[in-house]
């Protein structure tokens, strides 16, 4: 068949579904987008509030490659590394990564739009806003659509499943011959709150780092917008002791910020109206295996493997998903049975590694961005991978700045923690920290 005359659905027009449909329409396929929601850029976002995320290098290369990096750049902050603010007010910055290395504050709705334009503007992708996909049959490739109070049902040769966490195109999978499949919430919650631009526009804090206020069991963080504004987000658990719920049980959650987050309130001054108007949305991680099915049904993003926000990393993993898929396709000759199997096989076990790496960056930035031993290991790390790039690249640099694939970066970082837990147990850590000595006692721990 050839190829325009091929016909694609892919499901969702989020995030991903959005950059995906640029790849298959760059390649010269025929492919219809259905999204669930009304056209946001007639709709607006969630009730308007803005909320943002961060991209870093591996959702860079794969908007490059459909050359999308250049606008996205416009509506982007760098931010060049963590600001730590301890209770008492003092703060702490520590660099991401080298000079020039930044992650970047994006809207999510402004990027969203932004996809979907330059899908729209293409003459072989058509959107098909409020457009739910309810059903799938597997034998014929036809897809059912809620379409208002009607029913469309389409056919396809192809069906790629883009529809996130609660994806139904998964859902229809997960009925078919040993298909795994597992979910599993998180504890903790999150709330989104703002601090709001100064009178002239300007930022309230500085604008090139991304904020934490960490607190062991908790934390909140913000991330700056173009207007001036940061988007924070308070992440707690939904119940024990400080919890969402016991925030409700004592009808003032005013108390609760005043006690642990003194220096930020001064700086929002709409806290407690954006606390109990904004929902409290949970954090679900997704696995699941294998992601196609014979040649026909595909998954990516979030559909196949949704994962906890700590590092800043889902996005940026689906829209990975995007450019390794096209890889993968231009290896296999085109042939989409072999592009879907050689694709579930080669993401799957990276998904899992950045779903754990994800989850314990959770505790590195509540819990141990304020320990200064973490601290200190971090300056040493650092050190040493200066002396020696070739040979020490710290795990947070391989996840967030290198193409590596995860479950490579995992494994180093193993290695890695190993290392530096023996060098941080040395009771003289704090003398030697910068010595030629701890250089060559990391040299020979590495085998040099
Ligand atoms: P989604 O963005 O969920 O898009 C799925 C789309 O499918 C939606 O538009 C939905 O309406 C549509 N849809 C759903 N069901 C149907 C259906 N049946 N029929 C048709 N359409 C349907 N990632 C980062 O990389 N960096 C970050 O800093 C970051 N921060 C985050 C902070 C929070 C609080 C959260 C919750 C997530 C964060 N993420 C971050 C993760 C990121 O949001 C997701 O990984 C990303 O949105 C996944 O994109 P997606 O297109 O796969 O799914």
């Amino acid at each position: 068949m050839n190829k325009a005359e091929e016909k694609i659905a892919v499901v969702g027009g989020g995030l991903v579904g959005s950059l995906f449909s640029l790849y298959l329409a760059q390649r010269g396929h025929d492919v219809s987008v259905f999204e669930r929601r009304s056209d946001p850029r007639k709709a607006g976002f969630i009730g308007g509030r803005s909320i943002n995320l961060a991209l870093s290098d591996r959702g860079w290369k794969a908007l490059e490659m459909v050359n999308m990096a250049e606008a996205v750049k416009k509506m982007a902050l760098p931010m060049k590394g963590r600001m730590m603010h301890a209770k008492n007010g003092t703060t702490t910055f520590q660099p991401y990564g080298k000079e020039g290395q930044a992650i970047y504050s994006v809207s999510r709705g402004g990027l969203n739009k932004l996809l979907l334009e330059a899908a729209d503007e293409h003459k072989d992708v058509s959107l098909h806003f409020d457009h739910q996909c309810k059903q799938l049959d597997l034998k014929t490739n036809r897809a059912t659509f809620a379409v208002g109070e009607k029913k469309e049902v389409l056919q396809f040769d192809r069906i790629i499943g883009t529809d996130g966490a609660f994806s139904a195109v998964r859902s229809r999978l997960m009925k078919t011959e040993r298909f795994n499949y597992s979910q599993k919430y998180l504890t903790h919650g999150y709330k989104e709150l703002v601090i709001p631009a100064k009178e002239d526009g300007t930022h309230r804090l500085d604008p090139e780092a991304l904020h934490i206020w960490p607190r062991e069991e908790f934390m909140l963080i913000a991330l700056p917008n173009l207007d001036g504004s940061f988007t924070v987000t308070l992440f707690l658990a939904f119940e024990g002791e400080i919890s969402f719920k016991s925030i409700e049980a004592s009808g003032n959650p005013m108390v609760f910020f005043e006690e642990h987050f003194p220096t930020a309130i001064k700086w929002m001054p709409n806290l407690l109206q954006d606390y109990n108007d904004n929902p409290t949305p949970s954090l679900v991680m997704i696995s699941c295996y294998p992601w196609h099915f014979e040649d026909k049904v595909c998954l990516m993003g979030d559909a196949s493997h949704a994962i906890v926000p700590f590092y800043g990393q889902g996005m940026n993993s689906g829209f990975e998903d995007c450019s390794v898929f096209n890889d993968l396709f231009e290896e296999a000759g085109g042939d989409w049975g072999a592009t879907f199997e050689a694709f579930s096989k080669k993401r799957f076990p990276e998904a899992e590694a950045i779903r754990e790496l994800a989850l314990r960056n959770y505790i590195e930035m509540r819990d141990k961005t304020a320990d200064p031993m973490f601290l200190l290991q971090k300056k040493i790390e650092k050190r040493f991978s200066q002396l020696h790039p070739e040979l020490w690249t710290p795990l947070y640099s391989q996840v967030t700045f290198s193409h590596i694939p995860y479950d490579t970066a995992l494994a180093n970082g193993e290695v890695q923690d190993q290392i530096m837990k023996a060098v941080m147990d040395r009771p003289d850590i704090h003398d030697v920290w910068e010595s030629d000595e701890m250089e060559k006692a990391i040299l020979k721990a590495i085998g040099r």
